[in-house]
C-alpha cells in the first residue's frame, strides 16, 4: 500500500535480508531514503499503533520463525562527503545506509587511514557505531566524531558527540541503555592522511611476514585483511551466517581464575598456559579478553552440526547455514548445545552477539 511518500508491504519475507538467510516475515516493511520518508514511516506506525524496527544490512540480525511483529524500516539513506580537511586529517560525513565495505574501499582509495583493518565487515554504515564495531586493533570509537540521529522519545533530530555515544568493548548507548531510542542517520568519521599501518594482531603480523612486507601501504593492509577475514569469516552473501555468533569474554581477575579452575578439571596443561598467555597479552581496561572461539574449539565443537546448521570448520565462533536448508529448530538446538557444553567444561555462559528476534533461547547462568 502507498502512504504519503513510502510504500508499505505486508508479510514481507526477511530471509534474503539477514545474514543467516533464514528468517520469518516482517508484519509490515518499508524502505526510507531520506528524512521525509523516515517521518512518513514514523507517522504511519503511530497511526496504526505498530512498533518500528530499523533494519540495516541485516548481517548481525537473527530472526526466528515468528518473524518481526512491527513496521520494519530498511534504512537506505545514502551519501558520502568531505566536511573538513587539513594537512593531517579529513572528516567525512557518511549516511547510515551506505555499504560499510564500499566506504572502507573509498577511504583506502583516497589514502585515508583509520578503517582499513575493518575491511570486508558486512553490513551498512549505521551498524558501525551501534556495537562499536572493531577488528584487528581498529574500532568505531577511534574514528567517530559525531552521530546524527532521530530521537524517537523527543521526536526530533539530534547530533551526538563521540563522548555521548558511551563506547566500550562492542558496546555503545545504541545497543545498551538507549537501545531502540535513536535511529542512526549518518556519522562523521575523522580519518588520517599520514597514518601508520596497525599490524600487531597475530594473523596480520603472520600475513606480512609470509609476504615479506615490512611497511605495508594502506592498500596492502586492506588486501591482507580481506584475505585473512575471508578465509575465516565468510561473507553472508556467499554462505549464510551472522559473523561472530558469541561475544568474546572480558573477564576480571576473579572471573579469570574461576575459568582456569574449571578448565584444569577438563583440559590439559597446554590450555592453562594458553589462558595465561591471553591474560598477559589480550587485555582491555584491566580485564582479560578470552577468544570464545578458542573455548568452543577446545570443547571439540568445530564442525559440529545439527541438521542443516553447523559450527564453521574455519572459525568456531561462526554458525553457518552452509546449504541454505537449516531450519529454525536446527539453529536453536545447535546454539543451545554449544552453550551447554562450554558451560559444563569451562564454567562460562556464552552471550549471543547478534541481535535476536523471535527465538526463545534459554538464558540460565
Ligand atoms: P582473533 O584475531 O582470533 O582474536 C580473537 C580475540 O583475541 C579478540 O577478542 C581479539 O581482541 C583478541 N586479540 C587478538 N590479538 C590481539 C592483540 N594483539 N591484542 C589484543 N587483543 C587481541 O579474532 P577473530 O575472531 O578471527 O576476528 C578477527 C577480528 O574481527 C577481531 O579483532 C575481532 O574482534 C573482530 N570481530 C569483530 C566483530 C564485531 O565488531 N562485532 C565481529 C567479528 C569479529 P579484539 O576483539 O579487541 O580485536
Amino acid at each position: 500500500m502507498k502512504y504519503k511518500n513510502i510504500t508499505i508491504q505486508e508479510n514481507f519475507d526477511l530471509s534474503s535480508r539477514v545474514g543467516m538467510k533464514l528468517a520469518g516475515t516482517a508484519r509490515f516493511y518499508t524502505e526510507v531514503g531520506n528524512r521525509d520518508e523516515l517521518l512518513d514511516a514514523l507517522s504511519w506506525s503511530n497511526e496504526n499503533q505498530q512498533q518500528i524496527y530499523i533494519l540495516g544490512g541485516g548481517s548481525n540480525l537473527l530472526v526466528g520463525e515468528t518473524g518481526i511483529d512491527a513496521l520494519v524500516v530498511s534504512m537506505n539513506f545514502l551519501g558520502r562527503e568531505i566536511v573538513f580537511e587539513d594537512d593531517e586529517f579529513v572528516d567525512v560525513h557518511i549516511a547510515a545506509g551506505e555499504n560499510w565495505d564500499e566506504t572502507v574501499a573509498w577511504a583506502v582509495e583516497h589514502h585515508w587511514w583509520g578503517i582499513e583493518n575493518l575491511s570486508h565487515i558486512p553490513g551498512k554504515v549505521g551498524a558501525f557505531v551501534v556495537q562499536n564495531v572493531g577488528a584487528y586493533g581498529q574500532e568505531a570509537s577511534q574514528v567517530v566524531q559525531s552521530v546524527e540521529v532521530f530521537n524517537i522519545e523527543k521526536n526530533d533530530f539530534e547530533t551526538l558527540g563521540v563522548d555521548e555515544c558511551g563506547f566500550d568493548y562492542r558496546k555503545s548507548i545504541f545497543n545498551d541503555e538507549k537501545k531502540g531510542k535513536y535511529i542512526i542517520l549518518s556519522m562523521v568519521l575523522k580519518l588520517q592522511k599520514n597514518g601508520q599501518p596497525k599490524i600487531s594482531y597475530p594473523d596480520v603480523t603472520k600475513y606480512f611476514e609470509q609476504h615479506g612486507i615490512l611497511s605495508p601501504s594502506i592498500q596492502q593492509v586492506r588486501t591482507a585483511i580481506i584475505s585473512i577475514r575471508d578465509a575465516k569469516l565468510p561473507l553472508p552473501e556467499t554462505i549464510g551466517n551472522n559473523g561472530s555468533f558469541f561475544k568474546n569474554l572480558l573477564l576480571d581477575e576473579k572471573q579469570f581464575e574461576l575459568l582456569k579452575d574449571h578448565c584444569v578439571e577438563h583440559f590439559d596443561q597446554d590450555m592453562i598456559e594458553q589462558l595465561d598467555y591471553f591474560s598477559s597479552h589480550y587485555t582491555r581496561n584491566g580485564k582479560t579478553k578470552i577468544p570464545t572461539a578458542y573455548l568452543i574449539e577446545q570443547c571439540g565443537l568445530k564442525g559440529h552440526a545439527v541438521g542443516g546448521a553447523q559450527v564453521s570448520q574455519q572459525h568456531a565462533l561462526v554458525i553457518l547455514n552452509p546449504d541454505g536448508n537449516a531450519t529454525f529448530n536446527d539453529v536453536q538446538q545447535l546454539i543451545e548445545y554449544i552453550r551447554e557444553v562450554v558451560l559444563q567444561k569451562c564454567g562460562v555462559w556464552l552471550e549471543i552477539e547478534p541481535e535476536v528476534v523471535g527465538y526463545d533461547f534459554k538464558n540460565v547462568k
